[in-house]
């Protein structure tokens, strides 16, 4: 660890990409792996999103761009939040970053201080913990379970509230979970938080799209309660809803001079996202949207076989969810059963004996399950399904 920062050597590599890369290696060996890991669909981008970009090479939309993202891709953002969200926000209150990643990581060093607690709901997304530990304050981890639905409940939020809380992260649709706040429970939060106005708060809607609730359409904190809005700051992308993962363009949206800051770390790193990516995302939040409902209903598809399937296992409980498309089963029967130690040794066993590669709960702060990625087809999800029931 000569040369390098006390920084770095607080952080460990995103666990998900490390499977990813793992799984990958196996496959160089010409070993087939049912790719279960990686949270990305597995979706070809839709063709009038390609047919932008590729127009946009030609237009010659091939330079840098304004830092926080082209004035028209910001316009076709404003109006997604008016159209989506009846929320109104100006040009001075949105940014587009590289991936919504970026936009979580720019808020981080844009707000936080050494001391300050950021409170995070495990099971979480595995960036969270270290992008706060990035900008040298402290994550506070709230541990849930399969008996609250992995949901944070206001009393946990508020016991855990200090004079040092400035950050409360709230993802729903989840990764890992794949569960949803209903209205009711986000109302319950608000109330908490209205009495702590010191307290910012981020919710992470990049799922908002995939989601399967038929008794309610999205809603977000800020939309349950709009007193919010001044100390809140959303995340959002074009990844998940358009299958873009690899296009790189998040956005974010919330207080000026919070955006403005974000704006200006932005600046000073990455600068603005791929100018032809942008156009590329304009297209998506403008054109055709009926291509995210045909993924979705596959989503839902897959999620009810799995679930089902997983729960005819022995040792394993698999709770139902509402959106994303994540199943995150307590396996803590099969570890026992395969006389294994924990969920990162059962991970272990699936790569490389079952040749299926999932992520620990682990590593999303959660021993003791596992999580199954169901952006893959139903062939893939019946052999990982047919070689668990065997073992
Ligand atoms: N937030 C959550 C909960 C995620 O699962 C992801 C991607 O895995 C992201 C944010 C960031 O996605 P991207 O950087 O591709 O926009």
């Amino acid at each position: 660890s000569a040369y390098l920062s006390d920084r770095i050597q607080k952080i460990k590599p995103s666990a998900t990409l490390e499977v990813t890369a793992k799984a990958n290696e196996l496959k160089s060996q010409g070993i087939q792996i049912i790719s279960m890991g990686s949270g990305e669909p597995d979706f070809d981008t839709p063709k009038n999103i390609q047919r932008a970009a590729i127009q946009a090479i030609k237009n010659g939309q091939t330079r840098y761009t304004m830092v926080d993202g082209t004035p028209i891709l910001k316009k076709a953002i404003i109006d997604k939040f008016k159209r989506e969200n009846s929320l109104t926000y100006t040009n001075t209150e949105v940014i587009v970053s590289s991936g919504g990643k970026q936009v979580f990581y720019n808020l981080c060093q844009a707000v936080l201080n050494k001391g300050d607690e950021v409170i995070i709901t495990a099971p979480f997304w595995v960036s969270y913990p270290d992008m706060t530990l990035l900008a040298d304050a402290t994550p506070i981890i709230i541990t849930t379970g399969l008996e609250q639905n992995f949901k944070i409940t206001p009393k946990q939020l508020e016991s855990n509230i200090t004079n040092n809380t400035k950050l409360f992260v709230i993802n729903s649709p989840s990764n890992p979970t794949g569960v949803v706040y209903s209205k009711a429970e986000l109302q319950a939060l608000a109330n908490i938080l209205k009495k702590y106005p010191k307290i910012l708060i981020i919710t992470d809607d990049i799922y908002e799209h995939i989601h399967w609730n038929n008794n309610e359409n999205f809603v977000n904190i800020v939309m349950v309660d709009k007193t919010l809005k001044d100390r809140t700051i959303i995340l959002n992308g074009v990844s998940k809803a358009y299958a873009m993962t690899g296009w790189r363009i998040g956005y974010g949206a919330g207080p000026k001079n919070i955006i403005q800051a974000m704006k200006k770390i932005q600046g000073q790193s990455t600068s603005n996202p791929c100018s032809i990516s942008q156009a590329a995302a304009l297209e998506a939040l403008n054109g055709d949207q009926s291509i995210i409902n045909i993924m979705v209903r596959a989503f839902k598809k897959r999620h009810d076989f799995i679930v089902d399937a997983l729960n005819t296992i022995n040792g394993i409980e698999c709770p139902k969810s509402q959106g994303a498309f994540y199943a995150f089963p307590r396996v803590e029967g099969l570890i026992s059963r395969l006389g294994l130690k924990n969920d990162i040794e059962l991970s272990t066993y699936c790569l490389e004996i079952l040749n299926i590669a999932l992520v620990p709960g682990s590593d999303f702060g959660m021993p003791g399950y596992i999580r199954f990625s169901f952006a893959t087809n139903m062939d893939n999800i019946r052999k990982a399904i047919d070689k668990l029931s065997k073992v």
